[in-house]
């Protein structure tokens, strides 16, 4: 009877070790390294390209589209501008005062995929805008790299006032889409490198952009 019990508890033991090990998360070292392997092995430029090929094709077929100020809404952080080196720098994740420093120093470098698309629809005459959750101190610093890094053509660029920055950055965005359709402009896609900039409705196609670093709700 004993030994029944004993093995019959070995078996529990040796099942709740199984299911511990195949619940252990990924280790976090290993977690970064597939990050840095998906940007440096050029997998991250292969998905990217893959997606603005598809939009300049898309885009080009609709470029007489007889709409409205028809506009294309571009996010700015992770999809025209890149923090993945100084992510790379830190062991990625999010710090919010370094982030911070790192936008005051305007310098974050494009990223020539979407940069490739802009071109293409600038060239179409499409009105170009952008969206985006940094803080309404920051429009100096953010003009001055976009502009700097060759964004020189858009309507507007919005980013969240003071009551705006308890809003989740989906609903804000969601909002301040809403706000541009009132306003007469019809938004033939929306470009971001999260689901919180494109979820939320006001913008007929979604270009979601890969980034493996962190997400934003
Ligand atoms: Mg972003």
């Amino acid at each position: 009877m004993c030994k029944k019990m004993m093995q019959g508890l070995s078996v529990i033991i040796f099942f709740v070790w199984h299911i511990q090990l195949i619940a252990e998360p990924m280790n976090l070292a290993i977690a970064r390294k597939h990050v840095e392997d998906y940007y440096d092995s050029g997998q991250y430029t292969l998905e990217m390209n893959k997606i603005i090929d598809r939009a300049i094709s898309y885009f080009s077929s609709c470029c007489s589209m007889d709409v409205r100020k028809p506009a294309i809404v571009f996010d700015i952080d992770d999809t025209v501008v890149s923090s993945y080196q100084r992510s790379k720098e830190i062991g990625f994740g999010f710090i919010d005062s370094l982030y911070r420093s790192w936008v005051a120093q305007a310098e974050l470098p494009l990223i020539s995929e979407t940069k490739r698309l802009y071109d293409h629809l600038v060239a179409c005459h499409y009105h170009i805008i952008f969206i985006s959750a940094r803080p309404w101190y920051e429009k100096d610093v953010t003009i001055r790299n976009l502009k700097h890094k060759g964004f020189t053509v858009f309507d507007k660029i919005i980013l969240r006032t003071p009551e705006m920055m308890h809003m989740t950055v989906k609903s804000y965005k969601s909002l301040m889409r809403k706000r541009l359709v009132m306003q007469g402009y019809t938004i033939l896609a929306s470009i971001g490198d999260q689901w919180s900039d494109l979820c939320g409705g006001y913008a007929e196609h979604l270009i979601k952009l890969p980034n493996p670093m962190y997400i934003i709700v």
